[in-house]
């Protein structure tokens, strides 16, 4: 069959454009990819003519506020000329090209999806961090980066100062804020000015579009990129089933802007579907705010991380009405059952869980329509095939617990990153036999759902026994004095190593005695799961070393009880 879409007509007047079902169709590997794709022409600009037609409802494409008052509301027409306007900034003033990097260094404001889609029109490489980023983090990706130019905002404008001189390939810094800056073009004055005329550039499929840094729970952020269809093509099905939206829907997805779940949830596969994007630029995570922002607001699909949710079935839920929620999702971490099961209870609705990569978007989840089974990530997503395999690439029957891996057909899948950029070592140690390795451990039953075990190094080995954090920590979760817990190895002169539990406590246990509330607690854990897995050792702590995005840094508590030793 010849690929779909708009550029294999010579005579671009005859062209049909991709379709929704042309995109699930490549996903599906039904239809090949096109040569061509650009996710601001043939996906927004599309919902844009959509919306002159009547084929789309009346929702926003992009729902912003603020918490103050402020709102902005844009349609896919409105997102189309400001997108432009953007476009012809970053050209022009800026004097980017296409194949330049650009690190995009912005909170929760309009402008980084302005910047963003402006990036896509000109085949600009963007590279969004977050602006919780220390000026050694900022410096660490503008070198490894050889970024031309930095899109920011006053929060991190001091901070970029600090290290500029330090990045030689830095040619231009662009400030988003009402205020000028010394040395900083600003963004808002040239905006103003800007024309509204601008052709999208025709970006080859696989041309590289974005440059994501993986969260950095192990170690040092890797630098994973994608072409504009990975994520751009790549994300259809995630959208549809897994996020289950249309273009009726409001999406909040409370992703940082800085990682890949806002990509997901925030950009491409809402915006694939056609949905609004809320977001609610918080000054920082409350749960009453959050909580009145589902009452408030007409928001039909909720993503947070499981973090989010153990937060908030610590509230009394029945007492809040949601609006229009009904389509509730998590993933980045492993959500334990418990939190699945008060969340349910509290509120009626589901907690869809979806287990993904920077690298290759979601591999699993919990799609709607399917059974869940609480503590797996649910399914296999296609186009994926999704295995559990052994050190040697071979695969395991279900019940056998292994590494969880992809398999690689002939050529690597589309919706992959292309590479970890100017690291070939790291890129290739992805690769096992046939497969692609993820560095998790899991389990596959025998209906084809994986129960995450941990990632690789996270994994205990204790007595010979090999013992997954999640489960020690989703078994202590159960018990009503404990909010949340991190769960590592801990060095033993007889066994090796051995389970060590950090808690960290609800308020009404904070006064117990420690000795009796650590006996009760390794009881609770021999009771719920195989008793060799209890915490030899518990260490009650006020809270949990996390990544910028909410994720348990593991590998710091067990540096810290090995360095001990
Ligand atoms: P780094 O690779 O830099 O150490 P990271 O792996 O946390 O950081 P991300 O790409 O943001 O960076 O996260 C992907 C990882 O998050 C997965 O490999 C897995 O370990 C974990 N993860 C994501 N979703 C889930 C889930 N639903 N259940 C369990 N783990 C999950
Ligand atoms: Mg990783």
């Amino acid at each position: 069959t010849k690929p779909p879409g708009r550029h294999f007509h010579k005579n671009h007047r005859l062209w049909t454009p991709l379709t929704l079902a042309d995109f699930e169709a490549i996903n599906r590997c039904n239809k090949p990819l096109p040569k061509n794709f650009n996710f601001a022409a043939d996906v927004l600009d599309q919902w844009s003519q959509k919306e002159k037609t009547g084929e789309r409802p009346a929702n926003p494409a992009l729902w912003w506020v603020n918490g103050k008052g402020d709102e902005v509301k844009w349609s896919f027409r409105e997102l189309g000329s400001l997108s432009r306007k953007a476009a012809n900034v970053l050209t022009k003033p800026c004097g980017l090209q296409r194949g330049d990097r650009v690190a995009v260094i912005l909170p929760r404001i309009p402008e980084w999806w302005l910047v963003n889609v402006a990036c896509i029109r000109t085949g600009i490489v963007f590279m969004p961090g977050t602006i919780q980023l220390t000026a050694k983090d900022i410096l660490y990706r503008l070198r490894a980066s050889k970024a031309k130019c930095i899109v920011a905002s006053e929060e991190v404008a001091p901070s970029v100062e600090s290290i500029a001189l330090e990045c030689p390939d830095l040619k231009t810094k662009l400030l988003v804020s009402p205020q000028s800056r010394n040395g900083w073009l600003s963004f808002q004055e040239l905006f103003q000015f800007a024309s509204e005329e601008h052709s999208c550039v025709e970006t080859g499929s696989q041309e590289p579009m974005t440059i994501y840094f993986t969260s950095g729970t192990t170690g040092c952020p890797k630098m994973a990129q994608h072409s504009q269809s990975s994520l751009g093509i790549g994300f259809t099905l995630c959208g549809r089933y897994w996020l289950d939206l249309k273009s009726s829907d409001i999406i909040w997805n409370i992703s940082d802007t800085g990682w890949v779940k806002a990509a997901i949830g925030s950009v491409f596969s809402s915006w694939l579907c056609g949905a609004c994007v809320f977001v609610h630029r918080m000054a920082q995570f409350d749960t009453d705010t959050f909580l009145d922002t589902l009452t408030t607001y007409p928001i039909t699909t909720l993503c947070s991380p499981p973090t989010v949710y153990r937060m908030l079935v610590q509230k009394d839920l029945k007492r809040y009405k949601f609006k229009s929620l009904w389509h509730c999702l998590t993933g980045g971490e492993p959500l334990n059952p418990e939190v699945l099961e008060q969340w349910r209870a509290q509120t009626g609705l589901e907690l869809y869980e979806g287990y993904g990569q920077t690298e290759v978007g979601i591999i699993c989840a919990n799609q709607k329509g399917q059974e869940i089974k609480a503590g797996s990530m649910g399914k296999g997503m296609l186009p994926y095939d999704v295995q559990i395999i052994d050190e040697n690439g071979n695969v395991l029957p279900p019940g056998k617990e292994g590494e969880i891996a992809l398999r690689l057909k002939s050529t690597r899948p589309f919706c992959f990153f292309s590479e970890y950029v100017d690291n070939p070592q790291k890129t290739a140690a992805t690769i096992r036999g046939d497969f692609y390795v993820t560095g998790d451990r899991g389990v596959m039953d025998s209906d084809g759902y994986f129960w995450f075990v941990g990632r690789a190094d996270d994994v205990i080995i204790s007595s010979g026994y090999r013992i997954g954090p999640f489960e020690v920590e989703s078994a202590l979760i159960e018990h009503p004095a404990v909010v949340e817990s991190a769960v590592v190895s801990s060095p033993d002169q007889i066994r090796g190593e051995v389970v060590k539990a950090f808690v960290v406590l609800a308020a009404p246990f904070k006064s117990y005695n420690p000795e009796k509330l650590t006996l009760e607690l390794q009881d609770h854990v021999k009771k719920s799961t195989a008793p060799y897995k209890y915490p030899r050792k518990v260490e009650f702590v006020q809270e949990l070393p996390k990544t910028i995005t909410g994720k348990i840094k593991r590998n710091v508590l067990r540096d810290q009880e090995w360095r001990r030793r």
